[in-house]
């Protein structure tokens, strides 16, 4: 056989047979995110380099090692979106977005980073992204941990915990980056290869270490809480209390920092034994400096991303029944004169019902032969129309799905029969 081209590693088709679980997923969000008024903002696949660089930070792995960045023709050095929130800042203070009003904003997408692909890790991957300018929390915040606990709730997902914890301030956390180095440069043999590179770069970050072999380390460096600062104290605490009263449950984890350069204060994590190594389905938190770094007036700032690879293979677990996006109806037409009217009447029905799903069958065949097509289609019912009915003004109905007798209608009379038959009123 000659070579045929494959796709890239690591960037997977969606198929027929999983979009409408995408679909399902995707109108979910967007029902939720909307629920608490925030706007769809659509922003380029493409950025220049620069912008990752400067907001993600250069020590980090996405910077370090995760981009597709190429020349292009101009020989710009341009990005392929490893994630959204850059961009979103970037396009909100190109326009004028962030001056003397509060934003609530949320993005779909691809992201593109150059990992090492595996169960929930692609090259190309899903994020839904949430982002909110303006408003100094904790009160945005608790709304925000909400609304991804309302996420789940709609999607039928359990067995997700949400973990908190607080970055407190630049100055508490350059505070706390110096005890870091001084007690992992005590520790600079056992550190990793990863580890020793972020000593001087982004301690932070050794934290974030997936090295079962660091782990201990770790867990015996300085805590970040005895270093936050008042203001940053007292923000955390008032959050607490906010989940609390809401009867959110969530576990303080002192240990979690995002592997991203802008957080302050509040950063969390929703995780999962389910899914293996790749436990991390949603996360986020505040970045109270990133627009001022990017060249902005100070804007305090809150988002997440959520992965949708993630979310879906909890789905596929999860009980949650997914919506059926079959035909209803499976139009079988024998003979000539039936061909043209057929085409005209499944129009017919489509018109008053909007949102009937009609499959005509196309390119003849025996009645045995597109009965066959009716059943592999999934269609509740065939309309089956011949000459004669065409000629008489009449369609058959013929449930698929049941023993139920088959019933000869009126074409005039068929999509009332059918809405009735399909429980369609709603759609129409
Ligand atoms: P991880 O620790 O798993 O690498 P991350 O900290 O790099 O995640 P974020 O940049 O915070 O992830 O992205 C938010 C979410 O996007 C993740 O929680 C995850 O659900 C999803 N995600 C991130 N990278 C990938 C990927 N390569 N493939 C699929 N989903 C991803
Ligand atoms: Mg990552």
């Amino acid at each position: 056989m000659a070579n045929t081209i494959q796709a890239i590693r690591g960037m997977k088709d969606i198929l027929p047979g999983e979009s409408s679980a995408w679909q399902y997923l995707e109108d979910t969000l967007r029902d939720v995110v909307h629920a608490y008024g925030y706007r769809e903002i659509r922003l380029p696949l493409l950025e220049k380099t620069e912008l990752f660089k400067r907001s993600i930070g250069e020590v980090t792995d996405i910077v370090e090692k995760e981009m597709y960045t190429f020349d292009d023709r101009n020989g710009d050095s341009l990005t392929l979106r490893p994630e959204g929130t850059a961009s979103c800042v970037r396009a909100c203070m190109e326009h004028g977005l962030l001056h003397n009003q509060v934003q609530r904003l949320w993005y779909l997408g691809p992201m593109f980073r150059h990992e090492r692909p595996q169960k929930g890790r692609y090259r190309q991957f899903h994020q839904v992204g949430v982002e909110a300018f303006n408003m100094e929390g904790p009160d945005i915040d608790a709304e925000m941990l909400l609304m991804t606990a309302r996420m789940w709730k709609r999607l039928g997902i359990r067995d997700v915990v949400l973990q908190i914890n607080s970055l407190g301030t630049p100055g508490s956390r350059a505070r706390y980056r110096d005890a870091l180095v001084e007690y992992f440069s005590g520790q600079a043999s056992s550190l990793d290869a990863d580890s020793l590179r972020r000593l001087q770069g982004n301690p932070l970050r050794i934290l974030d270490s997936k090295n079962p072999e660091m782990q201990s380390l770790i867990e015996a460096a300085p805590s970040l809480p005895d270093y936050l600062d008042d203001d940053s104290r007292s923000h955390f605490e008032a959050l607490c209390l906010l989940l609390d009263a809401a009867g959110l449950d969530y576990e303080v984890n002192p240990r979690l920092v995002r592997g991203l350069d802008y957080y302050t204060k509040t950063v969390f994590e929703w995780v999962t034994d389910s899914l293996g190594a790749q436990g991390t389905i949603c996360a986020g938190g505040r970045y109270d400096g990133l627009v001022e770094y990017l060249g902005g007036k100070p804007t305090p700032a809150f988002g997440f991303a959520l992965g949708l690879e993630r979310l879906l293979a909890m789905l596929a677990t999860g009980a949650a029944a997914l919506p059926d996006s079959s035909p209803h109806i499976y139009l079988v037409l024998s003979g000539e004169r039936a061909v043209h009217r057929g085409m005209v009447f499944a129009d017919e029905l489509r018109n008053v019902i909007p949102r009937l799903r009609l499959l005509t069958n196309c390119g003849n065949g025996s009645f045995k032969s597109q009965f066959k097509r009716a059943d592999r289609s999934g269609a509740q019912y065939a309309l089956v129309m011949g000459d004669d009915e065409a000629e008489q003004g009449n369609v058959v109905i013929k449930p698929l799905r049941s023993e139920s007798a088959q019933q000869v209608c009126a074409q005039s009379e068929a999509a009332g029969c059918l809405r009735d038959l399909l429980g369609l009123e709603r759609l129409a």
